[in-house]
């Protein structure tokens, strides 16, 4: 079958996606089913069609699995002692010597983290037995279930925390360990968690190792600092040099966050570097064992010239390769005399899967050297020829896209970490002032606001005025008085200052973000994804409405040209929650300006602050006063008057189902002076569903559940508040997802090393208690997280039990609560997520084809999300808003939400004079 694939790359993804799931399955009409999912279409001639119709049936599931077993064990050894001392000896025989590494799922939970602690000592243990001297391969992310660089100081002490019993015995056997590295965003975690782990334990009985990717062009970078550390601190580091396994994955996040691709984009370049890097690893082998690791005959001929070059000896550098792969490569360096360490994965085939099939591509892809070694027999010469990078093909596709999103921050970086604390210090000593009410002619403000801290409610943010109803009446007489011009305004320049505002929100991202922390409890990584989002929405307006701004024709006749544009309406009020309090009302004002209109921002309370900074920064940008202006009120206050004004022309407001038919139901009444149909553009509430399926990757449902679910705690309304699991994996999962959950501490966000924080208000808080209480009868608790005394917090909780009829399963929360249904079927499931009076977002997690297209025909919300967590959505990518009682439809951040704020005319024209057509 392999065989087979490598020339058929349909063939090659249907196999991999079919092994990718085997694990899970648990009977064999779930393998069968499975199987011919994935071979539908496959119309394979001769003996290979029959051979897979033929597997497709149950009863062949076993012979499917056996085989799929039997090619993992190719690659990965059984986690016995008799196998792997079975493997030692015969590597020893073949005059190999090995590293230990045992292969291992997401590590998601402190026991999970234990477990893998505990495997690796008995590794060390079966090859002391062995009489070898140990060696493993770690994975540091494997030691904590939180290693997140945005929270470096804390990772690096969980990691070593967790490291502690295997570290005590790798120095009692003296043992060799190396550090895998990670995926790239992690990499300056991983150095500096490696050099910490050293400072820690200084002892010379164990020998540390770490391995370098040379796809990355900042290795050398990272190489030299490494020799430079070693030097200084007198200790020699293995460096096992590797080319870098995942490049296909570092090229789709870079693209997927608008990162920089940090991979060399050239096969030949990562080759040239690997050369370099090979050459000055040999340069420093007074502090540096080389360990060169490929089965690339060219790459690893070269290392043996430079090591003969260089004038290392024989046991002073090794080539590393892995278990299973090039076998007669590592045959004749072995007779060759160069020392060989082979790099062998224990575990067993669930945990092996994701190892495998990186093999298994490895092995297939038409580019890989393995192939055209190994399979394809190409001659000495090519194979052994000098990399050479093709000239790189310019990329066309995407220069064309009109809207390219922001990227949020790389808090990998340092420098960035640091910029953005110094941000927060500097948005604290502004704590506390004063924000006064700029409403023209307006009268002195009627009440102040104290803004608080959610985190520690007697911090003081700052003291807002607000006004009251007369207030909020004048508003709208400036607005109307200021309307013409600003309609006649030409388009060009409404949208040259949303761009120039988009440009001064990222100069100030820090800071709009550093509120964000402080004001509504977001951490870092939500704050600046808010920020993101904000500019966004002004890039992406601007874009669309320089597709409106003209005359534009219809469908026209000989003699009858047709020509439609959009105009905009007049005065906007703009009614905004507090949960994305910079993104949200930056969206709905931004369209609404840019399309002509102008603006009355209505922010929520608990988002005073942050909507005083988007109003000034609004008016720096060059929008006129009048044009946009902020009423800081009570909603109770000006609410009402606002939406019932006869001079307001669209009403657009994001918020609570209660406050959005109120005011659809209020805006529909027209006064006697009234003389316009107001137009409301309402986003409501939900009740998203996740749904995990029994096939599901069980790490990637639970943590990206958790982190819908959980994530704001629970305060986006995307959040995942009923999981609804199917029978065969629902108790895993919860239990899982409690565990790991209980990994997270709540804190103060400013401090990163919390990822959740309180509540927005104390009211949140009481509602959200209350929901608690109403579980414990409806369902069972079966988690309930620990959350500091004062400030705002919910204790995190998760109910089982629960059933469609259910409060918990029908009524938003709005907080760290969800409800867990058991369904008996997927297409149960999916029923129960329907079952609501609101459709805004939804999740599924499976990897059944006919149940991912089913939740694609059925699953009606406004963003369904397949296999990830959702919340998140990208303005122009993921266009977002739901139906129901979720809202009217038209998503924000799609092709149609500006024309929402406008109404078009049609102008038709005679143009036949005495029989003369033009
Ligand atoms: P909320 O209580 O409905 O408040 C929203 C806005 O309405 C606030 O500015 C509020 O002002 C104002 N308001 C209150 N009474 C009013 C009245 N009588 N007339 C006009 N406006 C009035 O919602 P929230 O607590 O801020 O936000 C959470 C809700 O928003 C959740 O239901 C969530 O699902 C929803 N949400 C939906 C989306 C979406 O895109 N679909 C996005 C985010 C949030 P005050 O603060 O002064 O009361």
């Amino acid at each position: 079958m392999l065989a087979r694939a490598l020339d058929d790359e349909a063939l090659r993804r249907a196999l991999f996606q079919f092994v990718d799931v085997l694990p899970e399955l648990r009977d064999a009409n779930a393998i069968a089913r499975h199987f011919s999912a994935y071979m539908q279409g496959r119309e394979l001639a001769g003996p290979w069609g029959r051979l897979l119709r033929l597997a497709s049936h149950p009863l062949m599931a076993w012979a499917v699995r056996s085989n799929v077993t039997r090619t993992a064990r190719l690659f990965l050894v059984e986690e016995r002692h008799s196998a792997v001392a079975r493997v030692i000896r015969e590597l020893a025989r073949a005059g190999s010597q090995v590293t230990l590494d045992a292969l291992g799922e997401a590590v998601l939970t402190v026991e999970e983290a234990q477990r893998y602690g505990a495997r690796y000592v008995q590794l060390i243990d079966w090859q002391q037995r062995a009489g070898v001297r140990p060696q493993i391969s770690i994975k540091l992310s494997a030691f904590a279930p939180r290693f997140d660089p945005v929270d470096t100081a804390g990772s690096i002490e969980r990691v070593l925390d967790g490291m502690a019993p295997l570290m005590q015995r790798a120095i009692a056997a003296q043992a060799a360990v190396t550090i895998d590295m990670e995926q790239h965003d992690l990499k300056p975690l991983v150095l500096e968690t490696f050099r910490a782990l050293i400072e820690r334990y200084p002892s010379d009985a164990w020998q540390a190792g770490i391995a370098l990717q040379a796809y990355l062009p900042g290795t050398a970078d990272d190489a030299s600092a490494l020799i430079h550390w070693a030097r200084s601190n007198g200790r020699r580091v293995t460096v096992r040099l590797v080319k870098g396994a995942y490049w296909d994955t570092e090229v789709a996040a870079a693209h997927q966050r608008e990162w920089p691709v940090p991979v060399y984009l050239r096969k030949a370049e990562t080759d040239q570097n690997y050369e370099r890097l090979t050459r000055m690893l040999f340069d420093n082998a007074d502090v540096v064992f080389p360990a060169i690791a490929g089965h690339n005959l060219r790459s690893l001929t070269h290392a043996i010239a430079a090591a003969n070059a260089a004038g290392i000896a024989r046991d002073a550098w090794e080539i590393q390769m892995l278990y299973g792969m090039a076998e007669p490569l590592q045959q004749a360096l072995a007779e060759h005399g160069v020392a060989l360490r082979i790099y062998v994965p224990t575990g067993e085939l669930v945990a092996g899967i994701a190892y495998l099939i990186r093999r298994l591509l490895e092995n297939t892809a038409s580019s890989s050297v393995l192939r055209q070694t190994y399979a394809e027999g190409q001659d000495i010469s090519t194979l052994l020829a000098a990399p050479e990078p093709s000239p790189l093909r310019e990329g066309t596709a995407d220069a064309s896209r009109p809207f390219r999103s922001a990227p949020v921050l790389d808090f990998g970086q340092a420098d960035v970490r640091g910029r953005f604390a110094d941000a927060l210090a500097a948005v604290r000593r502004e704590t506390g002032a004063r924000y006064g009410l700029a409403i023209a002619g307006a009268d002195a403000a009627t009440e102040v606001y104290e803004a608080r801290n959610p985190a520690r409610p007697e911090e003081i943010l700052g003291v807002v005025e607000l006004t009251d109803a007369e207030g909020a009446r004048r508003a709208v007489a400036n607005a109307n008085r200021a309307w013409p011009s600003w309609r006649d305004t030409p388009p060009a320049e409404r949208i040259a200052i949303a761009r120039r505002a988009a440009a001064l929100m990222l100069e100030r991202r820090a800071e709009l973000a550093g509120w964000q922390v402080l004001e509504q409890a977001k951490n870092w990584r939500e704050a600046d994804a808010d920020v993101a989002e904000a500019i966004d929405y002004l890039n992406y307006y601007a874009a669309q409405m320089e597709r409106l701004a003209s005359w534009q024709p219809t469908i026209s006749y000989p003699g009858e040209p047709n020509l439609t544009r959009f105009e905009p309406r007049g005065t906007a009020v703009i009614i905004s929650p507090w949960n994305f309090p910079l993104a949200i009302l930056t969206g709905m004002t931004s369209a609404a300006l840019i399309a002509g209109n102008c603006t009355i921002m209505k922010p929520a309370m608990p988002a005073q602050i942050v909507a005083q900074k988007l109003h000034r920064l609004l008016l720096d940008a060059g929008f006129p006063a009048a044009v946009c202006q902020l009423v800081p009120g009570r909603g109770s206050a000006v609410g009402d008057v606002l939406v019932d004004h006869p001079d307001v022309h669209v009403i657009a407001f994001t918020g609570s189902r209660e406050i959005g038919q109120r005011i659809l139901e209020r805006s529909a009444k027209a006064s006697p002076e009234q003389r316009h149909v107001k137009r409301v553009v309402c986003e409501m509430g939900g009740k998203n569903a996740i749904i995990v399926d029994d096939d599901a990757d069980p790490d990637e449902a639970v943590r990206e559940v958790l982190h819908s679910a959980f994530g704001y705690q629970g305060q986006k309304c995307s959040a995942c508040s009923r999981l609804i699991a199917v029978r065969g994996i629902h108790d895993r999962v919860v239990a899982r997802l409690a565990a790991a959950l209980d990994a997270w501490p709540y804190g103060p966000p400013d401090d990163p090393q919390y990822v959740f924080g309180p509540v927005i208000t104390e009211a949140a808080r009481q509602k959200a208690l209350e929901y608690v209480e109403i579980g414990k009868r409806e369902g069972r608790l079966v988690y309930q997280g620990r959350v500091p005394k004062s400030g705002w917090y919910v204790a995190p909780a998760i109910f089982t039990g629960i059933r469609p009829e259910h409060r918990l399963a029908q009524e938003e929360i709005f907080g760290p609560v969800l409800s867990v249904m058991q369904a008996d079927s997927f297409t149960q499931a999916l029923d129960f997520a329907l079952d609501s009076p609101y459709a805004l977002t939804g999740g599924v997690f499976s990897r059944l084809p006919e149940h991912l297209a089913l939740a694609r025909e059925r699953f009606r919300v406004g963003n369904l999300y397949l296999n990830r967590r959702i919340t998140g959505a990208r303005v122009g990518a993921q266009p977002f808003g739901g139906y129901r009682l979720s809202g009217t439809g038209i998503q924000a951040g799609g092709d149609e939400y500006v024309k929402q704020f406008m109404w078009s005319r049609v102008v038709t024209e005679n143009t036949i004079r005495h029989g003369y057509v033009p």
